[in-house]
């Protein structure tokens, strides 16, 4: 496999970072992660938005800019032959002697990877997936999509030992958003609800073009937290991310929803969005 670091696209085995790469040492980085289908980008101006907004929040130069890392990301997946899959993007401030305060001038560092996947035919968007519900104990700052992912992977590994999918974040009683994915009920009366966006939870690219798909089918939708109980209660429930697109989720903690199987207005939105995507792609 090819993958690109700060200027040059080497084989895996030839890249280096530095051991003092505040990536390494601090979590001190942002990534994207962009999906691909027909060997072409969705939604990839989304994901340089949200890049370029994750660096300033945390006042990181720009490596290079949204239509270089386009031009890089598009010779990758050409390189290494990607028709389904995605491509991993990942900014450091970079590397410096070791100090909890950001140095002076650093060059942040850009790191890519590729990586192949059956994003289409996804066993678990058809039958759907199963979540348990789990505190969110992750820093208060999850707008800004670093790589510090260690209370997600906890998260998840909660979920596999309990043997279900995912976990579903929770705080004072609502429900934030999934380990990796934005979280979505509908209610009994057909209303799309999902967290209204804020500190708490990542601005999902796909959440912005699930909704705005939502809204063009004569969809009700409601920006607002929910708690677990009404999640419990809910007719559907489902999660959107760049790779999963849209995915029902059919239980929560063992507790069926509707009927325990994919609903309509996820299966509905999840065939749109796939449409359009590879309509663009
Ligand atoms: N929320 C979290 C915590 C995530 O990690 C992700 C994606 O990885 C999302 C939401 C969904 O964002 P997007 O649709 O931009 O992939």
């Amino acid at each position: 496999r090819i993958v690109y670091v700060n200027g040059k696209f080497l084989p895996e085995e030839d890249a280096k970072i530095s051991v003092f790469d505040r990536g390494f040492l601090f979590a001190d980085a942002v990534y994207e992660v962009s999906s691909v289908l027909n060997g072409k980008l969705i939604d990839n101006e989304g994901h340089m938005w949200r890049l370029k907004r994750s660096l300033d929040e945390l006042e990181m130069q720009h490596p290079a800019s949204a239509e270089e890392i386009e031009t890089i990301q598009k010779t990758l997946i050409e390189k290494n032959g990607i028709e389904e899959g995605l491509v991993y993007l990942q900014v450091t401030r970079g590397a410096a002697d070791r100090d909890f305060t950001y140095p002076a001038n650093t060059k942040p560092s850009l790191v890519m990877f590729t990586q192949k996947k059956n994003l289409l035919e996804s066993p678990q968007a058809k039958v759907g997936i199963t979540v348990i519900t789990s505190p969110d104990i992750r820093w208060q700052r999850r707008d800004i999509k670093t790589v510090s992912l260690l209370a997600a992977s906890m998260a998840k590994m909660q979920a596999k030992a309990a043997g279900a999918d995912d976990a579903w974040l929770v705080e004072d009683g609502f429900v934030t958003e999934g380990s990796s994915s934005n979280a979505y009920i509908v209610t009994q009366d057909g209303t799309v609800v999902t967290r209204h966006l804020g500190n708490e939870i990542l601005a999902g690219i796909t959440r912005k073009a699930a909704l705005r798909l939502a809204e063009e089918e004569g969809i009700k939708i409601e920006e607002r937290s929910f708690t677990v109980d009404e999640a419990l209660a809910a007719a559907e429930a489902f999660v959107t991310s760049a790779t999963t697109f849209v995915t029902p989720v059919v239980s929560i903690d063992g507790q069926k929803i509707g009927d325990g199987t994919p609903g309509p207005i996820a299966q509905k939105l999840r065939g749109i969005y796939m449409e359009e995507a590879l309509k663009a792609s």
